[in-house]
């Protein structure tokens, strides 16, 4: 699979009375790298599970290669689990902060579960397809392990693996390496920057390892309340940002 584009129009997220994302413009082609960082409450999270179809945006839209998420073909509004949704979140996949394996499944059986149940895969098949991205991420020897066994680092490359395993066309990442001990996040964040350099898929990474986002990333945001208060080149938004409330964020975290 080719990336896709996404294209975010006018994108609002209201929880009651909190609005946390006010009206997000973004237009990101396919293929590029995209870090986004941000004090803790930002709204970071809420985009990204937004652009999954986990959460409905309250106005606004989001595009991907040109297609409505939430409008199906006759322009009418598409419900979460119609078939015009569903198919534009088969081009997603997401790693979580917290890797959300599946407990009772083996290394293998996590990644082989979303290609049979949603892509009708048959078990061999998906078995071939989980244990080539497992041993991508350098889990071969782990295939019928339980995630109880593995070490954090090891968890979040299956996470990882399972996502790749629905050759998504975007992938977005929620603080894969914050819940790693340090000497862990090193080889996730390799696995990330390999990634990005095939240019096989749009990758939007949420994270706190800023030396990673300026030079692992093409572009770097800086998103404060809801809002994307910079938007720059990662070397450029890193050595010479433009906005007083970057440059404190900046200080404060390096
Ligand atoms: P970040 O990832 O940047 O730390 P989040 O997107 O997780 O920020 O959260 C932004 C704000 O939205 C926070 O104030 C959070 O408490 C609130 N929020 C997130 N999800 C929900 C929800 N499901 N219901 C109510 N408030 C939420
Ligand atoms: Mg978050």
């Amino acid at each position: 699979m080719s990336a896709s584009s996404v294209s975010i129009k006018n994108l609002r997220k209201q929880y009651g009375d909190l609005e946390v994302l006010r009206g997000i413009n973004l237009e990101i082609p396919a293929g590029q790298t995209v870090a986004v960082i941000g004090p803790s409450g930002s709204g970071k999270s809420t985009l990204l599970r937004v652009l999954m179809t986990l959460d409905r945006p309250t106005s606004g839209d989001i595009e991907i290669d040109g297609v409505p998420m939430w409008l199906d073909a006759h322009g009418r509004p598409a419900g979460p689990n119609s078939a015009h949704v569903r198919q534009v979140r088969g081009k997603i996949g997401m790693v979580f902060q917290h890797f959300n394996l599946f407990p009772h499944m083996t290394a293998l059986g996590n990644a082989m579960e979303a290609p049979m149940r949603v892509l009708g895969m048959s078990r061999a098949q998906a078995r071939e397809r989980a244990a080539e991205y497992l041993e991508m991420v350098g889990l071969g020897d782990k295939l019928d392990v339980y995630p109880a066994q593995l070490s954090g680092g090891q968890k979040q490359r299956v996470g990882i693996a399972r996502a790749l395993a629905m050759c998504p066309s975007i992938m977005l990442f929620d603080e894969v390496t914050s819940a790693l001990d340090p000497e862990l996040v090193g080889g996730i964040l390799q696995i990330l920057r390999d990634l990005s350099a095939r240019r096989s898929m749009t990758m939007i990474i949420v994270t706190h390892q800023m030396k990673f986002a300026e030079r692992s990333s093409d572009r770097t945001l800086f998103f404060d309340e809801g809002n994307i208060v910079e938007d720059a080149e990662s070397s450029v938004l890193f050595s010479q940002p433009q906005e007083a409330r970057t440059r404190q964020f900046l200080d404060c975290v390096i």
